[in-house]
């Protein structure tokens, strides 16, 4: 069996303390262990990532740093295939699953790479145009932005091990910050896998990539003002990691992205059977099942006016019957078990909470017989769509996150309606409204806006050309107010940002036109 190691100050490390055993979800055999940690000299590993690492990166130019992060992309899609099949033995995931993950990390790494190159040769991205201060006509002002001088440390979820590690990597070294990679334990194997791959191609400079297996010990506390720490994962653990006293001392830049309540709000203009019909009830159902639900991004409430209540049940049940639950590695098998023993304990409990004000349209009863599972084993649950039995007083649906193949319907009416419903959720990452009604599609995305991250108007002209509103982009920003952390990460170049330093500069006109001219 495997034993997972820390990469830190160059050297594979092995972890000590208790053993921690990592299982394959669909069996619940051990598939790799690691130690929980403790015995990092974290003041080395920083010394280490911010004085060769950081000074390797920071003389490069942001094209320079752009064509590693192709290099790296690159490098894997050429063990894609390997790494589809450690996140069906890791993560339980199918391997339509485990592409959205693989390729997500590799095309985020390549788009990364085009920002890079596309701000070419320049140590330093100015910003905006200069403006005039005062009355002078020499006296200007010019912002602009430079590489922070410390370690991006990245914590991540589980459920996208090569993603998550991936695009926040993508940003970091884009800007020219070597990073600390800390992945969640329970689905390492692929990050772990990654890590070993990038460390035996050299393409990165020594220092530039630490990964920590296990505890991060007491590296939060040793963190300074020029470090990040961006963090995916539970609202639990971000509001411990907020209260840091370190971080708050030393005011460490924070990104936090957690829970969300995702909405899909269907236009009571929508035809049964049109193309926009279609799209939505395509784009519920994917999202409800795909990495069985475990996506930050995944439909959670699914807002309809009465009148298509009854045919969106339809729809979607039909939709939901054919889903075939069972062992990843089998094609036939549409989606695989949660990843570990603690989502089923969660999901189940959380299936429990929904029921106490909706009821269940389809699932969430009996027992279930996973394809090619062994019987008794395995962390399996089946898609449960649910339908609040009292919209206006439902409060568990705007305020729980159920982190499985679980969503429920609930009725609108009108727009200032399903407006107000969207805001009960207290922040989201992102929300979708189908409707071929201009009107009501201003109306909602200008109600809604404020309390989401990303919104995706579907309409039947983009049925068909469009990715769903599970689908993280590079060049759209990913993070939300409120409840989804209040955070943002890529969106192209304003990804950057969060490792940058923006600074004003005054002084006389064509002293700032000579150093800092636009390229
Ligand atoms: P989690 O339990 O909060 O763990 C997230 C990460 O934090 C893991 O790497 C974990 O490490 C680490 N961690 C836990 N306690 C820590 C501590 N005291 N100090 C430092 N690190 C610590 O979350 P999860 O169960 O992995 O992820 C599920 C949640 O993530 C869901 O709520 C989901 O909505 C959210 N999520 C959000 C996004 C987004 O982009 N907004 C994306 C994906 C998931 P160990 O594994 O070693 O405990």
């Amino acid at each position: 069996m495997k034993t997972l190691k820390s990469f830190v100050a160059g050297k594979w490390t092995d972890g000590v303390g208790k053993s921690i055993t990592l299982l394959n979800p669909t069996t619940e055999e051990p598939i790799a262990e690691t130690a929980a940690g403790g015995n990092i000299d974290f003041a080395t590993a920083l010394a280490h990532a911010r004085q060769t690492g950081g000074v390797a990166l920071r003389e490069m130019t942001f094209a320079q740093r752009g064509e590693i992060c192709k290099a790296l992309s690159k490098l894997i899609q050429s063990h894609r295939d390997e790494l589809i099949g450690l996140a069906i033995q890791n993560g339980g995931n199918t391997r339509g699953d485990a592409k959205f993950d693989i390729d997500g990390a590799s095309g985020t790494l390549f788009a990364y790479g085009e920002v890079g190159v596309s701000l070419g040769e320049n140590k330093l991205i100015v910003d905006g145009e200069s403006t005039q201060l005062t009355r002078s006509v020499r006296f200007f002002g010019q912002h602009i932005f430079t590489p922070r001088e410390g370690v991006a440390v990245h914590i991540n979820a589980f459920n996208f091990p090569a993603w998550n590690f991936c695009e926040k990597m993508a940003c970091a070294l884009t800007a020219g910050a070597p990073v600390i990679e800390k992945p969640a334990t329970a689905t390492t194997l692929v990050a772990h896998r990654i890590v070993e791959l990038m460390v035996e191609s050299k393409i990165l400079p020594e220092g530039a990539l630490t990964l920590i297996v296990g505890s991060t010990g007491d590296l939060l506390d040793r963190l300074n003002s020029q470090d990040s720490l961006a963090f995916t994962g539970s609202s639990d653990t971000a509001a411990m990691l907020r209260a840091n006293k370190n971080l708050i001392a030393q005011n460490v830049r924070i990104n936090l992205e957690t829970d969300s309540l995702n909405v899909a709000m269907l236009g009571a203009d929508v035809e049964p059977g049109s193309e926009a019909w279609n799209m939505f009830v395509a784009d519920v159902a994917r999202d409800m099942t795909q990495k069985t639900g475990q996506k930050c991004t995944a439909i959670r409430r699914v807002m309809v006016s009465s009148d298509q209540l009854d045919r969106v049940k339809e729809d979607l049940v039909e939709r939901l019957s054919i889903i075939k639950v069972g062992d990843p590695s089998r094609e036939e098998v549409t989606m695989g078990p949660l990843a570990t023993a603690q989502q089923l304990k969660d999901v189940r409990d959380g299936i429990a909470r929904l029921a106490g004000e909706s009821t269940a349209i389809f699932g969430g009863g009996g027992t279930i017989d996973p394809i090619g599972g062994t019987k008794g084993k395995g962390f399996f649950v089946s898609p449960v769509l649910f339908q609040t039995r009292d919209a206006k007083s439902a409060q568990a649906v705007h305020a729980h996150e159920v982190f499985g193949p679980v969503a429920t319907l609930i009725p609108y009416a009108g727009a200032a309606d399903a407006i107000a419903q969207v805001r009960k959720g207290g922040g989201g990452l992102v929300a979708s409204v189908y409707s071929d009604d201009r009107q009501f599609l201003g109306e909602v995305a200008l109600g809604i806006a404020p309390w989401n991250g990303r919104l995706l108007l579907g309409s039947s002209k983009i049925s068909g050309h469009a990715v769903g509103p599970g689908t993280v982009l590079p060049q759209l920003i990913h993070g939300g107010p409120g409840r989804a952390g209040g955070g943002e990460e890529l969106g192209a170049a304003r990804g950057l940002n969060f490792y940058l330093q923006r600074t004003a500069i005054a002084g006389d006109k064509p002293i700032l036109e000579a150093l800092f001219k636009k390229s």
